[in-house]
């Protein structure tokens, strides 16, 4: 793999050769940084820095050619690929050694059509930039809550946050996409997905479409209208008030309003609950959380303001949080009981690190109604909350972390996800169980054997590969 853009055949600039979106070039095009490259080093992290990977090259795609030129170069010369958008993969799974990572973080195109009620971006647009420019049109459409995620990313797998509850997943708000899939024996095709055409890939693409079908270069969402947006803040210092805390939320949280979706965060020192309240007032937002606030002495702030101002407010820099993660995933469809809730603060209270913590989405509300029309592979609509043990340490930017302490996390994290095991029931995909025996049954329970036939039709050669991508149904 050359190290810059003029070696070995290569082009410092889009070629012309590829002008009806299918592959008959074999040359890299876009920006191409390679091993030897001065800015290779900070190109191959992600936000992970527990794993590390070389791969020859990342090459970053300025439009759907160079993302076509890319996969037509990797199949001729039987390089691997991964793609990258936010680059936020948990297990470090959208780079390889020695393969070539196509990174799609260029394309930020944006078109909004309000009067239809849809957006069109590009693929690389993360979460913050998504939510700001469909609120300066007073829209929003459903994300996580990490401004710095991929869109793509956090879409493909299902995507859930603070207005989830209103507005469903980000994956049931996605109508259409672009993307390039691999044709014939070395070729490669951008096509469009919808409901109409290719109906079966995009079913797939709603949970189960991260690095396993093609790369998506662009995607319509369906938006809405929302003026405004009541935010509230809930802090009870300490732990003691967890068990009466945490029942009153999982009892009340899945339950509630569908306007307002809400999340429990454990810490080692106290108990956050964040909520959103769509379109309804400071009052409404208190009397619905009512159960919850009752519990203890919380500090309680709450603001109303338009979506994006208070997504854009709660964002924490990148360069502040911790550099290495290992979260676990798990839905809760039965309420915990008591034993359950003791084990999270009993696991709290032994944290190995500040930045570890017990996460919660409530889930419920549209959720569970508004399934879109062409049906979605993501396979957790009935439960009542997500859930997630997190374990962060190290000093981004700062020397490696300890390997004392990376063995105290991984060996805490483990074992506080296995003790929770049986009160819980599948995992998302978005935050990978590495290691997991069943993982592809936890991730897309009955949809697996369709998934796997859609993987079949789509990517036969199964090139799109990883640790745990979709094995075609040819494959055992
Ligand atoms: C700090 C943090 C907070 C999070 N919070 C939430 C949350 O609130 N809600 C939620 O739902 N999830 C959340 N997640 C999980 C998040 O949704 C996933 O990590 C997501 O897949 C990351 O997307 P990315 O584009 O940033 O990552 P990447 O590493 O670029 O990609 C992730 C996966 O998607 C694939 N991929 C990337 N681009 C494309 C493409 N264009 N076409 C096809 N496949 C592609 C990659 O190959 C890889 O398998 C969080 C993750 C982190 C690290």
């Amino acid at each position: 793999m050359p190290t810059d853009t003029k070696a070995g055949g290569l082009n410092d600039e889009h070629t012309a050769e590829v002008t009806d979106m299918t592959g008959p070039t074999s040359q890299l095009t876009g920006d191409v940084v390679g091993a030897g490259d001065p800015r290779y080093e900070a190109a191959r992290f992600g936000y992970n820095h527990l794993y590390s990977h070389h791969p020859q090259a990342i090459v970053f795609c300025g439009d759907t050619r160079d993302v076509v030129n890319a996969l037509t170069w990797a199949r001729h010369n039987d390089v691997a690929v991964r793609v990258r958008s936010g680059g936020h993969c948990l297990e470090g799974w959208s780079s390889v050694d020695g393969g070539l990572v196509i990174d799609v973080s260029g394309l930020k195109s944006v078109q909004i059509d309000a009067a239809s009620g849809l957006a069109t971006v590009g693929a690389g647009l993360n979460q913050l930039e998504a939510v700001t420019a469909l609120g300066a049109h007073g829209l929003a459409a459903p994300t996580g809550t990490e401004g710095s995620v991929g869109l793509v990313g956090a879409t493909l797998g299902g995507g859930f946050g603070l207005l989830t509850r209103s507005l469903g997943m980000a994956s049931d708000n996605l109508m259409a996409v672009e993307i390039v899939v691999t044709d014939e024996v070395n070729g490669v095709k951008a096509i469009t997905v919808d409901d109409t055409s290719h109906a079966d890939l995009m079913w797939a693409l709603r949970g189960a479409g991260n690095g396993n079908f093609g790369i998506v270069t662009s995607l319509t969402y369906k938006v809405h209208p929302l003026p405004h947006v009541t935010y509230v803040k809930a802090t009870w210092t300490g732990l003691d008030d967890l068990r009466e805390a945490f029942d009153a939320w999982q009892h009340s949280a899945p339950n509630t309003d569908s306007s307002l979706t809400s999340q429990l965060e454990i810490h080692c020192g106290e108990i956050r609950l964040l909520a959103a309240l769509c379109a309804g007032s400071e009052a409404e937002a208190t009397k619905l959380l009512g159960p919850i606030l009752s519990v203890g002495e919380p500090q309680v702030t709450t603001t109303t303001a338009p979506w994006a101002d208070i997504y854009a407010g709660f964002q924490i820099p990148i360069s502040e949080e911790a550099a290495n993660w290992k979260f676990t995933s798990q839905f809760i469809i039965q309420p915990f009981p008591t034993a359950a809730i003791e084990l999270i603060g009993q696991f709290m209270a032994k944290a190995p690190s500040p930045d570890c913590n017990y996460f919660t989405n409530a889930f419920g509300g549209a959720v569970k109604s508004s399934e879109p029309t062409g049906g979605s592979a993501f396979a957790h609509r009935d439960a009542l909350f997500y859930a997630e043990p997190g374990a962060g340490w190290g000093v981004r930017g700062g020397p490696a972390a300890d390997e004392q302490l990376t063995a105290r996390a991984l060996a805490w994290i483990a074992d506080f996800s296995e003790s929770l095991q049986p009160y819980v029931d599948g995992a998302y995909v978005n935050v990978p169980n590495a290691g997991m025996a069943d993982w592809a049954t936890a991730y897309w329970g009955a949809n697996l054997d369709r998934l796997r036939a859609v993987k079949s039709k789509y990517d036969p050669g199964n090139v799109f590969r990883y640790e745990q991508s979709i094995p075609p149904a040819t494959e055992g």
